[in-house]
């Protein structure tokens, strides 16, 4: 199953290592067939190189938007070498066999990603590429196809190890490999148009990425894993710029991401902000007069939650903020930037993740979420929804103050980022007890003020900082017993959705306890 490499086609945008291939290749005695500017490199480099367009008898035309679609060029990938009438067609109309293709297609997601116009985004969809691609994979029996920079190094392996030769196995593999090219840059341009028409709904979609990273393991360490990158280029972990530290692990990835997305909620111009994760759970977040504030009051909201946690800030980390956290084991620091002085310092903590971003994530991005079940893909719309003050719906008699109001929208805003049920204390811009993940909300309020009453001993307060706070409900509150919970434990004033059959009970319920409630009629729902 050994075929010999006599004929290669290159066709790249790309042309990162071309030159050294090709020298390669010629060296082995390939002959070298290649497009306008490819040709025009290896010819400079001094390689001797057929024209497509001599082949084909046709000059490159529309813009390049023809260059390789003729007989010539595919029947030379499509016909199968051991098929007499195969054989015969390509004797009868002088079509030479090609044995190896190497392309890499137009740059389109990146072209997307710069911001690019509708126009230029257009012209940036490879046509010939792809249909070359998707030929010679075909006929991987005979032909050799290497889509991806990164695997020039493993095709010389394999042709010096064989002589000039491929085995089916190598072939076989990549094969696989330039199918997953061809379907992810297909998926990126129907995303991309998707976008660009403003076709809202989740239908008629199709998703796929682009490998950036196999990862050591996944959740677990018997688990492979991966981590694919869509092309859209956000600011965010996907993005983002390692500074130090050894590689981010599955777990890192998706913590640092929950931590981002939350903290990306809090506009730098409105002050500082942090958000401390533990197993995609905010254990803290809070606003400070410093960035250093913001983040020694999100750590004291759950100090033994927050250790080994990954920090998200919302402006960019310096010097002071960093000292401060280098107190103690944190797994990764993601931030829109960080200056010397807060590298020099994190220099001396080898564990410690830093990532900059080019800025923060937009929360009101409409992009589509991901979940795998067991057979499919459940698609959704991600959760942008936003409420402010002229949302909100006062239905107490007690009307929230102003301080109650901040700290309310404060709350909402992170109940939002918490795996339901949620609940979410604070009090001056500061969570002070989360209840995350339970099965019930009652359970959660009560893991909330319990987390409340941990920090007061913690910090050796007086009393819990539960007393005068305020509270968020992810979801309406079913009964009463969730929100007179959270009175008894010293919230104020409450904030939640509403929509229950039982509103009216709760309303009432809220009244004698002498809560203020406001609806927001949106909810927070994350699984
Ligand atoms: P070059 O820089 O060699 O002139 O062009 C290389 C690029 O052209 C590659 O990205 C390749 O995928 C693309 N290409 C090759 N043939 C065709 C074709 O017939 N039509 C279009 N639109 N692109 C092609």
């Amino acid at each position: 199953d050994l075929h010999p490499v006599r004929r290669a086609l290159i066709s790249v945008s790309d042309k990162t290592g071309l030159v050294d291939l090709a020298r390669e290749l010629a060296d082995m005695g390939v002959q070298l067939l290649s497009t306008g500017g490819s040709a025009g490199l290896l010819r400079e480099a001094g390689l001797e190189v057929t024209d497509v367009a001599e082949v084909t008898g046709f000059p490159e035309m529309m813009d390049g938007r023809v260059k390789t679609l003729h007989p010539k060029v595919h029947g030379g990938l499509l016909a199968l070498r051991d098929n007499e009438s195969h054989v015969a067609a390509m004797e009868d109309h002088g079509i030479e066999g090609i044995d190896l293709l190497i392309v890499n297609l137009y740059p389109f997601e990146e072209t997307v990603a710069k911001g690019a116009d509708y126009d230029t985004c257009i012209e940036n969809i490879d046509i010939g590429g792809p249909a070359m691609i998707r030929a010679a994979a075909k006929n991987h029996a005979f032909v050799t196809t290497v889509v991806d920079v990164g695997d020039y190094g493993l095709l010389i392996d394999e042709l010096k190890v064989n002589e000039g030769r491929t085995s089916l196995a190598f072939r076989k593999r990549l094969a696989q490999i330039a199918y997953a090219r061809t379907g992810a840059y297909d998926a990126a341009v129907s995303t991309w148009m998707a976008a660009a028409i403003g076709e809202p709904a989740p239908r008629r979609r199709v998703f796929a990425g682009t490998l950036a990273q196999t990862l050591r393991y996944g959740e677990n360490p018997h688990q492979t894993a991966a981590f694919y990158t869509d092309g859209t280029a956000r600011p965010g972990v996907s993005t983002a710029e390692q500074h130090q530290g050894k590689e981010l692990s599955y777990n890192n990835i998706n913590d640092t991401d929950a931590a981002f997305e939350l903290v990306s909620e809090f506009l730098p111009a409105n002050g500082p902000a942090c958000a401390i994760i533990k197993h995609a759970n905010p254990c803290g977040v809070a606003r400070g007069g410093t960035l250093r504030e913001a983040y020694m009051r999100a750590f004291d909201c759950d100090r033994t939650s927050a250790f080994g946690g990954i920090i998200a800030l919302n402006r960019p980390l310096d010097g002071e903020t960093a000292e401060e956290i280098a107190q103690i084991f944190t797994e990764v620091v993601i931030a829109p930037g960080a200056d010397d002085a807060a590298k020099r310092v994190f220099s001396r903590k080898k564990n410690l993740r830093l990532l900059t971003t080019d800025g923060l994530a937009d929360p009101a991005t409409a992009t589509l979420t991901l979940r795998q079940v067991s057979g499919g893909l459940l698609v959704q719309d991600k959760d942008n929804g936003r409420i402010d003050m002229d949302d909100l719906r006062v239905v107490t008699t007690r009307r929230p103050s102003e301080k109650e109001m901040a700290d309310l929208l404060f709350a909402w805003t992170v109940a939002k980022h918490v795996k339901s049920n949620a609940i979410v204390y604070a009090r001056d811009g500061k969570t002070v007890g989360i209840g995350a993940g339970q099965m019930s909300r009652v359970d959660s309020s009560t893991i909330a003020a319990h987390k409340a009453q941990r920090m007061a001993d913690e910090l050796g307060l007086a009393e819990t900082p539960a007393k005068g706070s305020v509270v968020a409900s992810d979801a309406f509150f079913p009964f009463p017993d969730g929100l007179l919970a959270a009175a008894e434990a010293g919230a104020t004033a409450v904030i939640q959705p509403g929509g229950s059959m039982r509103d009216d009970e709760v309303i009432r319920a809220a009244d004698d306890a002498g809560l203020a409630m406001v609806l927001t009629g949106m909810r927070h729902f994350r699984h």
